[in-house]
């Protein structure tokens, strides 16, 4: 029997390049809406398989190891799966009701038991760190938006952070009895502000996801905290446009400045420094400046490329406007080559 696949995606109304704050945002807010207890006993069934549905949509894509497995997958899945059942497959629904028996809370589609098996379904509940034996805290994942030049420099930041901390009515368990924790909604978990100092690195990347070590959830079974995971998001900069780890620049240049050459001032995330700009410089030539720009894997550095735009003063007096006339009547007598 052919198995439907599931849009996880589509479940929680998130794109597929959604962080993970949003993907929680979008589940936090979805169960709220459709928690079965939250509605009449005729609309009971109906809500009880859309919060199921989005139970394991959110079970899928907030966990990386599931979310990588399932992209892997796509659409495509139901036609491989046909020519070549991945092993385990049969035995995975061991135990398992199939879907329309099934008006538990806690079931899995069978193609969610198709893809991670049982040890998928025994996931069930973020708050596995907090029920099994003695445990680290659970790692923390948030967003830390970086200005250029703290991303280049690094050092010490200080944050605040929303944690995600155990849900205290039901202990991270997501449940209550055996209904879904009215608390949490069933996440297991509230977020909590906590401030942090973060020991940055030199030469952080836009999308760098950076481990702090013992910065995350607190342990309940007295093994040490989880780990802090920040994902870094570069903001915009007033002078200086990103483009992989190089920067760009526009510089603007007056003209005598531009037909004679000049050594000119440009801003770096270091200070300005003053470059040469070669006589008979065009407006829209992009200047070089190596290793000027951001840091690169490697560790070395990025350039920062200044455009040239040719201005010209905003006031004139007598002299200069005589100038220009004797520049327009020195021009029209040497006429530019076709
Ligand atoms: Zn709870």
């Amino acid at each position: 029997m052919a198995i439907e696949y599931k849009d996880y995606y589509a479940v929680l109304g998130v794109r597929k390049d959604a962080s993970v704050p949003e993907i929680k945002g979008a589940y936090r807010r979805l169960a709220k809406r459709h928690h079965p207890d939250l509605h009449p006993d005729k609309d009971k069934a109906r809500a009880t398989a859309k919060f199921k549905e989005i139970n394991e949509a959110y079970e899928v894509l907030s966990d990386p190891q599931k979310k990588a497995k399932y992209d892997q997958i796509g659409p495509g899945w139901e036609a491989a799966q046909e020519s070549s059942p991945p092993p385990g497959a049969g035995t995975a629904r061991r135990g398992f009701r199939t879907d329309e028996q099934d008006d538990s809370l806690d079931g899995f589609s069978r193609f969610f038991e198709s893809l991670f098996g049982e040890a998928g379904a025994q996931g069930f509940g973020r708050g596995e760190a907090f029920r099994r034996g003695p445990r680290k805290g659970q790692d923390v994942e948030a967003e830390m938006a970086l200005s250029l030049e703290d991303a280049l420099r690094g050092g010490d930041k200080k944050i605040s952070i929303l944690a995600a901390v155990p849900c205290p009515a039901c202990r991270g368990s997501r449940r209550q009895g055996n209904r879904f924790c009215p608390a949490c909604a069933g996440a297991g978990e509230t977020r909590q502000e906590r401030p942090i100092t973060a020991h940055l690195p030199k030469n952080i990347r836009d999308g760098m996801r950076l481990r702090l070590r013992g910065q995350g959830g607190p342990s309940s079974s007295g093994a040490g905290p989880g780990d802090l995971f920040l994902r870094i998001r570069l903001l915009p900069h007033p002078a200086f446009k990103v483009s992989g780890s190089d920067l760009e620049t526009t510089l603007a240049v007056m003209p005598w400045e531009a037909a004679l050459g000049a050594k000119i001032e440009v801003p770096t995330l270091e200070g300005p420094i003053r470059i040469r700009i070669p006589p008979g410089t065009h407006s829209g030539r992009r200047l070089r400046i190596a290793g000027k720009g951001l840091g690169k894997e490697d560790g070395s550095r990025g350039d920062l490329f200044a455009a040239v735009r040719i201005d010209i003063p905003d006031k004139t007096n007598d002299r200069m406007e005589r100038l220009y006339r004797e520049l327009r009547e020195a021009a029209a007598a040497h006429p530019k080559a076709p």
